[in-house]
């Protein structure tokens, strides 16, 4: 039987179950101070605002990961593709 503790959000200062908060081995119950809702509205607040910052780390994310994926496969066009894309990303 699971014990029905309730948390207060930091942010929106309602009182919500456990469950309602994301996973946060540092804080109190081992839950975030913010309830998910919040988190998801703060997350989108600051993609909107770090639109470009975001996207660049899509960007060089996704670009690691397909020249990890070229290197793994040993096809050099790719290698190669990943690498000047990826050098552009970074020195922009
Ligand atoms: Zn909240």
């Amino acid at each position: 039987m699971e014990i029905q503790i309730k948390r207060k959000c930091y942010d929106c200062k309602k009182e919500l179950q456990l469950i309602d908060f994301h996973k946060h081995s540092k804080e109190k119950y081992g839950r975030a101070y913010e309830c998910k809702s919040c988190k998801r509205k703060r997350d989108k607040e600051y993609n909107k605002r770090n639109r470009i910052k975001v996207l660049k780390q899509k960007r060089e994310y996704d670009t690691k990961k397909s020249l990890l994926n070229a290197i793994e496969i040993g096809n050099v066009n790719i290698i190669e593709r990943a690498s000047n894309r990826l050098l552009m990303i970074l020195t922009n």
